[in-house]
């Protein structure tokens, strides 16, 4: 997700659009409960596979809709509960093909079957429910299906899934989706996965479609969409990419979102192939940033019509950092948000040099202000009454894995994060998780780089010096001096690399040293070909550390 706020945050004024304001992990038990999103999930429920049929009037944000789940029970349970929102009706409850009552309590639908539930075996549990999608906070931001006016979409993270059916809301309890949807004919709804047919419903006046992944996925993930909209089909990759918009915008829309199918190619070389069946976007006229939903990202209209490549950019990379590998628990959000935040810059990098300064020098400040005002919360503890914490969960995050990609070098870093996706591809992760995969791809003990980094708020402060100047046998025009530098971190040990720029007298006379944190005191030595006279440390201000003080003794 990328809250429109922060978005704003980053553009400079006149850039703002006119008007804007691993099969055997999977297999890991559900972890809950989760203190981050209290209420949330269902202990001891594995649910497999949800079918959801949903006629939906996106004018009047209400639907009609029989869910049925397939699942297994850890233990044997005489009721079963399920996350779902009192506000719908509930008509009809069956366990197995029999008839149960059901009570909804606040965000719980509880079952009382007729018998025992055994555990272990498959339980098919069927819900019919109508009534209006309902529009509830959590975590700041309205989430469930998101109502313009003209069109909902779902916009479920973390626990908005609950408002459209009943589930176990949680990303470690991934399943498989299969969604028929009849709209009025004039509307036309999107989903996640494939779409497998497309036509009239025996429903009057209505058009169906039937979409399907059988690919796990979070439930805050499941991607619909309802509008008067057109599709646009796109080409120049080699999987479908289809936008969703309303007629008026088609022309204006072809044109912002036409980066695409490039950004995906330049994606897919980097983090290995794009793991789902199709991608694309759906417009809300909500100011909302974006939400990755699973095949179909949810962007605000403005922001499409702006063509924000930080915002495609970063709903793009969490198809693969969030979707394919998912938190375990919601402490774990960094990792979705510090990979897709810093894929920004990857892809900036690459296209708007200028754009991608600006948006690194944002995650410094914020990374500063972390370290200065001592804040209580840190990347692997972050504040469950703040869980979208821009600053840290976003800039931090994105700045760590900025950190690594410059200590381990690009292709070793780029290697690593393809290892680490595969290895949780389609599970979840937690911290450690990310650690540990990044030590066995890179054979490295990160431990300092992660305890200093994501479980502190500290910087390093750190002093430098040329040590020595030595002149080479000097011979005609080619002169050499062998130059010793030291740079030491005095307060505690931040792996990181940082360049430190030799200035001789002219301006063309600049020479750039890495220096590799691996201990605290780096000593290096290059041969340069002019006598340094100074020398600055991380020239182009590519990551936080302060100056330290002159000693004293
Ligand atoms: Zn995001």
């Amino acid at each position: 997700m990328l809250p429109l706020l922060f978005i704003l945050a980053l553009l400079p004024a006149q850039e703002v659009a006119p008007g804007s304001k691993p099969g055997e992990r999977a297999e890991r038990p559900a972890a809950l409960p989760d203190p981050t999103v209290p209420g949330r999930g269902i202990p001891g429920i594995d649910v497999q596979h949800y079918t959801l049929e949903l006629a939906i009037d996106s004018k009047r944000r209400f639907t009609e809709a029989t869910a049925t789940l397939e699942l297994k029970l850890a233990e044997d349970q005489r009721f079963l509960e399920l996350d779902f929102h009192h506000m719908f009706e509930v008509i009809a409850t069956r366990v197995d093909g029999r008839l149960a009552e059901a009570e909804l309590t606040p965000h719980r639908l509880r079952i009382n079957p007729d018998r025992n539930l055994t555990a272990g075996r498959s339980i098919e549990v069927e819900v019919i429910y109508r009534g209006l999608f309902p529009q509830d906070e959590s975590q700041g931001d309205v989430v469930g299906m998101l109502f313009d006016g003209h069109s909902v979409v779902a916009y479920l993270e973390p626990d908005g899934a609950h408002h459209w059916f009943p589930c176990n809301d949680h990303p470690s309890d991934k399943a498989t989706f299969e969604l028929i949807v009849d709209v009025p004919t004039g509307q036309r709804a999107a989903a996640i996965g494939q779409l497998i047919e497309e036509g009239p419903s025996p429903r009057p006046n209505h058009t169906r479609s039937r979409w399907r992944t059988d690919i796990p996925t979070a439930t805050y993930l499941v991607a619909l969409g309802v509008g008067p909209w057109v599709r646009i089909e796109r080409e120049g990759t080699h999987m479908p990419i289809w936008d969703y918009c309303e007629e008026g915008d088609r022309e204006a829309i072809e044109k912002s979102l036409a980066v695409v199918p490039k950004m995906m190619n330049f994606f897919e070389e980097r983090f290995g192939p794009y793991p789902f069946e199709k991608y694309g976007h759906m417009l809300t006229r909500k100011w909302i940033g974006g939400m990755e939903d699973q095949t179909l990202s949810v962007i605000g209209r403005e922001e499409a019509l702006s063509g924000d490549q930080a915002l495609l950019a970063h709903e793009l990379a969490h198809q693969w950092f969030g979707n394919l590998v998912s938190p375990y628990q919601w402490r774990d959000l960094w990792l979705n948000e510090g990979w897709a935040t810093w894929s920004e810059l990857l892809w900036l990098e690459s296209q708007q040099p200028k754009m991608a300064r600006k948006t690194l020098a944002g995650w410094r400040r914020s990374t500063f202000r972390l370290a200065m005002r001592e804040h209580p919360h840190t990347l692997a503890e972050p504040d469950p009454q703040n869980l979208f914490d821009g600053k840290l969960v976003y800039d931090k995050g994105a700045m760590v894995i900025h950190l690594l990609d410059e200590y381990l070098g690009r292709e070793k870093f780029l290697q690593a994060a393809r290892d680490y996706l595969g290895e949780f591809a389609h599970g979840n992760v937690a911290t450690s998780d990310f650690q540990a995969a990044f030590e066995k791809a890179t054979g490295e003990d990160l431990a300092p780089f992660f305890a200093s980094w994501v479980h502190a708020n500290t910087l390093p402060e750190i002093a430098w010096s040329i040590d020595s100047v030595e002149t080479l046998r000097n011979t005609g025009e080619k002169k050499r001096w062998k130059v010793t530098v030291t740079a030491e971190q005095r307060n505690q040990h931040h792996p990181m690399m940082l360049e430190l720029e030799l200035r001789g007298t002219e301006t063309k006379q600049r020479f750039r040293v890495p220096l590799y944190f691996r201990e605290a005191t780096v000593q290096a030595t290059v041969i340069v070909p002019f006598v340094p006279e100074n020398s600055v440390l991380d020239p182009d201000k590519r990551g936080p550390w302060v100056p330290a003080e002159p000693r004293q003794d």
